[in-house]
């Protein structure tokens, strides 16, 4: 990368190292296999393509903070300054078709901010007599805001300087006077009995981001929306898919001797790559231990990551899920890369216990000999994502497109996994019941392909909030240290999911917010919008953390469908709290959406509701709740739907139904009017499904109900299994 390709503009001065270190790093001969061109021709919105990053000047406050880690004192004034950094691209393929100079704004925070940030930035925290004669009904001398941090556990750090920054009130020890914000390290279980003000966790969160509830929500969405959901590896479950998974790669290996797919098999409740491995034949699986039957997904292995510098590499990017209704969905624009610490190769039956080869978990590379700490955001085996998507952007990717991409992939998964998220909230705090509203922040892990396809890997719902790390400063002696491009990365985002959840915060209407958005297919700008700032955030940097959702609500609105039928689910469980449907409530349900008539008689119904639910209940590791869960509810009505609706694609057979029983019930849609108009129009014939991962003639396990039938007993007699198992386990 020249001089005169790269030109960077640096506003000040303490960022100069980061442009230096990012114009510093060639482009290697592996990385030039890029596929540039691959990436379909972006639409270009008027707009030059930028990023905006805000974050802070790191290299600043770790010469503070290393002085005292623990008491932090005055120096800490520094950590919210801001500075901004710009770089722009020039060259042929970086000038967009409009003739816009393409821009990576790269904004940071190195201004320092002192106690009385108000006048340096002429906003005046002290309302003026005229101003609150105007109505601006700003509080005389606002209540800080309380954070409870006492379960805040590995994010304290990161916590305690947020909080630092927005001047609120912190209470380590908890107190007995309700806080306005919980902060959990782990579950929403943390704190009991928290009635009101918010915490930072979703009650049934972790239980719907283990590896086989993500696969299951993922797949329902798949065999309603194949083209929109193929981001998601094929993925079978064990044990109760490992029949299937042995006779599809035998079969496809019969077709085709050339090919010879790889496998990952995470166990279900693993995280930080414990217990994973690969394989290349179905005979290799390990499926007990000791007595027991492992839980886990295998997965087909993604064999051409992009590489930089050779290594394979992930990303990990925050998402704040600020509210499940409305659907509200916010991506942080600065993210973490995390390499291998072996250059890749790939899989072959030498190299396939590799892990610092074909792993990129930072808590397994850490512990290899070539691990880089750096203290810059662009070297080293942890790097931030704005300086990984600056090289690709340097190289002449379309780092537009395959941020659009990264954004589809995060509203779609969240779409996937928000209809169960429902079931639990309700039935955890159900309506009437004084409780706190919730928010997350969770880490969703991407790769990208060789072709520049973003792949889902996983999402965390307990994402790492540490802001440093562990190093043996002498031999065996360890101590936690600073990590730079941690802090930069973490502090930001739980600073500004803060002031997001600020309960003086006006929130922005849901009718303007529904307003905005794109039609479906255009392509999801980069560009920042301002964002609205309370009065007194004047000094802060702009929000790191960029709405997406219902920003892009035309585009993606259609998906939601299991969520209506979630909805039918929620209104028909009757007793509060429940998670589980009665064979009395079905039957409710069933008569008062009018779905049985002569050929589908209550009898049938009941059947329906036995066989279903057996087979549901018998995949499940630890059923506390009798009854119909919402996967099994979701299998049934996609049955209803194609008894009733049989000509139609699943996805146009399933949004009709949903249309009956609304009109039955006189249910308001959620998404308001606007979801009607989209939710069949948009519906793309299955026959066109595309499929862009390796190995199409893979395909994952289908549920039973594609295969709806006249009789549902007949059904399950050809079929003797269902592949959908219960979501708690
Ligand atoms: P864990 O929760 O244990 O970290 P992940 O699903 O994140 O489990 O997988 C661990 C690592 O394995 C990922 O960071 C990634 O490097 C690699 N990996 C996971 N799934 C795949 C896949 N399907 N193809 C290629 N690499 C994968």
């Amino acid at each position: 990368m020249s001089e005169h390709y790269v030109k960077v503009k640096i506003h000040v001065e303490q960022m100069k190292s980061f442009g230096e270190d990012a114009e510093k790093q060639g482009v290697d001969a592996e990385e030039e296999q890029v596929a540039v061109s691959s990436s379909p021709p972006a639409s270009v919105s008027p707009d030059p393509p930028s990023i905006t990053i805000a974050g802070r000047d790191v290299s600043n406050t770790f010469k503070h903070r290393g002085k005292s880690r623990i008491k932090m004192g005055k120096d800490d004034k520094n950590i919210c300054g801001k500075h901004s950094l710009d770089v722009s691209l020039h060259g042929g393929r970086n000038v967009n078709k409009l003739g816009h100079e393409r821009t990576l704004h790269i904004k940071g925070t190195g201004k320092i901010l002192q106690g009385k940030n108000n006048e340096n930035n002429g906003v005046s925290m002290r309302p003026s007599k005229n101003i609150q004669e105007d109505g601006f009904k700003l509080a005389r001398k606002r209540r800080p805001v309380t954070v409870d941090t006492s379960k805040a556990k590995t994010s304290l750090e990161a916590l305690k300087l947020s909080i630092r920054q927005l001047k609120w009130k912190e209470f380590p020890l908890g107190r007995r006077a309700p806080c306005d914000i919980y902060w959990h390290g782990v579950s929403f279980h943390d704190n009991e009995n928290i009635v009101s003000g918010q915490v930072n966790k979703f009650p049934g969160m972790i239980e719907m981001l283990r590896k086989i509830n993500l696969s299951r929500a993922v797949r329902t969405m798949q065999e309603l929306f194949p083209e929109e959901y193929d981001f998601y590896p094929r993925s079978w479950i064990l044990p109760e898919e490992c029949q299937q998974f042995s006779t599809q790669i035998r079969m496809v290996k019969e077709n085709d001797a050339s090919v010879n797919p790889t496998f990952i098999v995470k166990p279900d409740g693993g995280s930080q790559g414990d217990g994973i491995y690969l394989i290349r034949d179905p005979s290799d699986l390990k499926l007990m231990v000791g007595s027991q039957a492992k839980q886990a997904v295998v997965q087909e292995y993604i064999q051409r990551p992009l590489l930089i510098d050779k290594l394979k590499f992930d990303i990990r990017l925050y998402v704040l899920l600020k509210s499940l209704e409305p659907l509200e969905i916010y991506i942080a624009k600065e993210g973490l890369t995390r390499f291998c610490t072996e250059p890749y190769q790939e899989p072959s039956q030498k190299n396939l216990s590799h892990v610092f080869m074909h792993l990129t978990n930072y808590s397994l590379n850490v512990h290899s000999g070539n691990f880089v700490h750096s203290s810059s955001q662009s070297t080293g085996s942890k790097r931030s994502l704005s300086s990984v998507l600056y090289r690709l952007a340097a190289k002449g990717v379309d780092i537009k497109k395959v941020w659009s991409d990264i954004i589809a992939l995060v509203i779609k998964t969240t779409i996937a996994v928000v209809p169960e998220l429902r079931v639990y909230y309700q039935a955890e705090i159900p309506p009437g019941k004084p409780g706190p509203t919730c928010f997350q922040i969770l880490g969703f892990d991407i790769l990208l392909m060789k072709n520049l396809k973003p792949v889902l890997l996983e999402v965390n719902s307990n994402p790492s909030m540490r802001i440093e790390h562990e190093q043996e400063m002498a031999p065996g002696v360890f101590e936690y240290v600073p990590s730079p491009v941690d802090e930069e990365v973490k502090v930001g985002v739980i600073r500004d999911t803060l002031r997001l959840m600020d309960p003086g915060h006006k929130r922005t209407s849901i009718s303007n917010l529904r307003a905005g958005g794109l039609d479906h297919g255009e392509e999801i700008p980069m560009e920042a919008e301002p964002q609205d700032r309370s009065p007194d955030e004047g000094a802060l940097p702009s929000l790191c953390l960029k709405q997406v959702y219902p920003k892009y609500t035309k585009q993606f609105n259609y998906l939601r469908l299991v969520e209506r039928i979630a909805a039918l689910f929620i209104r028909f469980l009757g007793v509060k709290g429940n998670m589980r449907l009665g064979p009395t409530a079905f039957r409710t349900f069933i008569r008062t959406c009018k779905l049985s008539n002569s050929n589908f008689s209550m009898a049938s119904v009941d059947i329906l509701y036995i066989d279903i639910t057996r087979r549901w209940s018998g995949t499940m590791a630890d059923s506390r709740e009798a009854g119909m869960g919402l996967q099994a509810f979701v299998e049934a009505f996609f049955y209803l739907a194609g008894r009733r609706f049989k000509s139609q694609p699943l996805r146009e057979q399933v949004a009709s139904l949903l249309e009956l029983c609304e009109a039955q019930l006189e249910t308001p849609p959620p998404g308001g009017e606007e979801r009607r108009s989209v939710s069949c129009s948009r519906a793309v014939p299955r026959s066109i499904r595309t499929q862009t991962l390796p190995h199409p003639q893979l395909s994952s396990p289908g549920p039973l109900r594609r295969a709806a039938s006249q009789d549902y007993r007949l059904h399950q007699r050809l079929k003797p299994r269902s592949l959908r198992a219960n979501l708690e386990n």
